[in-house]
């Protein structure tokens, strides 16, 4: 039996972690999480039977507990609630599936207590790669990834040797706004920005994967998860999203992983890892693809690579200010605040205006998140 965690379980990426639970018979919940919806919740706690269950709004987690009465189970709020159901003793792994920076701390809190990782939660990585992957090499414990770009490449990376690697090649759908100009991006709403071609995922993802962002996270992600640098990682766009990533080596040999777009495939690799068991969906049809295609990615318009590349070349704290900026431009963007492209005007200003601290600790990331959303607020 495997005993695992899932942080942020009432997301895109929560609940499909979920159903690969109720698929094998060997995998159990032991500890759940998640922001404010407590009717969800209230529903996984009593299919799935956590020994903890951890609600971030204080008021909703007592709400959770009048209504779990009924049964015995443990329930806490806020971070030292998030923290808790991080390190429950009996679990093994703990999948990170909530969204945004605040999933640093109860990543380390779990690698500290020996866990492994199904890392969806790629912010942790932007922002604190440069703490997480030294102490999981002390710690002895592995970070397996969840986001399907990344996966394809660990899956790649089984038909060689490392030291024969020349690049990661990230593949992009390009996202709904793939073609659009400049003057289009001017026009554009909300809703569709949320009208992702291939994938249906969580609010905050789609909207990057919309400005490109995504891809420029998942570049940094990569950077920390395979120690390849940024002249050793490449995107380019696939817009069927067929092919999840490539790898390319010295010789010149190009491994590349494909697949029907399906979240749950990567999810249950890193949760069985090196198994690739039994999932039932749909099978690729290659007679009926009839072709593949590739376009450089639209970076005069969509920036979030350049600035992405950018930041992470810069390093230190200012990879913390591109992910700060642009969660909070995000989340003023859905609540129909700013425009779209303001979204990049907030990245870049914040970007320029900040003092680079090399080699920040976990305190300085976090501080350095503070004065981001505090530059943004007083705008
Ligand atoms: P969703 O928005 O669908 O879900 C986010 C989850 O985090 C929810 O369970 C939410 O709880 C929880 N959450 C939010 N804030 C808090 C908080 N303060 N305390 C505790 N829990 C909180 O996101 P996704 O599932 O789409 O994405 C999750 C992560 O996975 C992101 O980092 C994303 O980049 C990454 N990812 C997602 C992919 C996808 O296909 N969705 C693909 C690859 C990576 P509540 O519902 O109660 O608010």
């Amino acid at each position: 039996m495997k005993y695992i965690s899932i942080i942020g379980s009432t997301g895109s990426i929560g609940t499909q972690t979920l159903d690969i639970v109720r698929n094998n018979h060997d995998l159990k919940v032991t500890a759940l999480a998640a922001g404010k919806n407590i009717d969800l919740l209230e529903q996984q706690v009593r299919e799935f039977s956590p020994k903890i269950v951890a609600v971030f709004d204080e008021r909703k987690a007592n709400e959770l507990k009048q209504r779990l009465r009924d049964i015995t189970i443990k329930v806490v709020s806020g971070m030292d609630g998030l923290l808790e159901t991080a390190v429950e003793p009996k679990c093994s792994i703990v999948v990170t599936a909530i969204v945004g920076m605040i999933g640093i701390r109860p990543t380390i809190a779990a690698m500290n207590a020996g866990k492994d990782i199904a890392l969806a939660n790629k912010e942790t990585l932007v922002t604190a790669g440069h703490i997480i992957m030294p102490l999981a090499k002390k710690l002895g414990v592995r970070i397996y990834p969840v986001d399907s770009e990344h996966s394809a490449i660990f899956q790649c990376l089984k038909s060689g040797d490392n030291k024969d690697l020349d690049s990661l090649i990230i593949t992009a759908s390009g996202g709904p706004f793939r073609k659009k100009t400049m003057e289009d991006l001017k026009k554009v709403t909300v809703e569709d920005a949320l009208k992702h071609p291939n994938w249906s995922m969580g609010r905050k993802i789609t909207i990057d994967s919309a400005t490109l962002i995504n891809k420029g996270l998942e570049v940094m992600e990569a950077k920390w998860l395979f120690d390849v640098d940024f002249d050793h990682i490449h995107v380019i766009v696939q817009p069927k999203s067929i092919i999840h990533s490539m790898i390319q080596y010295q010789d010149g040999s190009v491994i590349a992983q494909l697949g029907t777009p399906d979240m749950k495939l990567p999810i249950q690799y890193a949760l069985f890892y090196p198994e690739h068991r039994p999932l039932a969906g749909e099978r690729l049809d290659f007679a009926a693809l009839k072709e593949i295609s590739f376009e450089e990615p639209p970076v005069d318009v969509l920036k979030g690579l350049p600035y992405a590349y950018k930041a992470g070349r810069i390093g230190g704290s200012m990879p913390t200010v591109l992910n700060a900026a642009n969660e909070k431009a995000v989340a003023l963007f859905l609540d129909r605040k700013i425009r779209f492209l303001d979204i990049y005007d907030i990245i870049e200003n914040t970007m320029n205006a900040h003092k680079v601290i090399e080699n920040p600790s976990l305190e300085e990331v976090l501080e350095t998140e503070q004065w981001v959303y505090e530059q943004i607020e007083s705008r």
